[in-house]
């Protein structure tokens, strides 16, 4: 987190959905699904496949794995371009999870 404001407002989200799921525990139904998540072969299919380094992974699939689990960006790969990277963006968007709630 970058300071204690945004430590705070994620706190303050946590509180909101762990007060929501108790007041809904009565209707709540539990799933044992996982929820889906990125396919790196998916994410490797986007990427130039060059192992070139320049972005300090040692290759395209170590990248691949640092998009899935969201610790880098597709900006993060200097040879693709702007679609290249939109396609990317596209990809992960349908995994993004609540957080955006966290955003003004
Ligand atoms: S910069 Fe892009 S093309 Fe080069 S190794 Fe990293 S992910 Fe692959």
């Amino acid at each position: 987190m970058k300071d204690e404001a945004e430590a705070r407002k994620i706190l303050e989200w946590l509180k909101r959905e762990i007060n929501a799921a108790w007041e809904d525990r009565e209707r709540i139904v539990p799933s044992f699904r996982g929820a889906p998540r990125p396919q790196l072969i998916e994410i490797l299919k986007l990427l130039p496949k060059t192992n070139c380094r320049q972005c300090g992974e040692p290759t395209c699939m170590v990248f691949a794995a640092r998009l899935a689990e969201g610790a880098k960006g597709a900006e993060a790969c200097p040879p693709l371009d702007s679609d290249q990277r939109s396609g990317i963006d596209n990809y992960l968007s349908r995994f993004s999870s609540s957080r955006s709630d966290l955003i003004d």
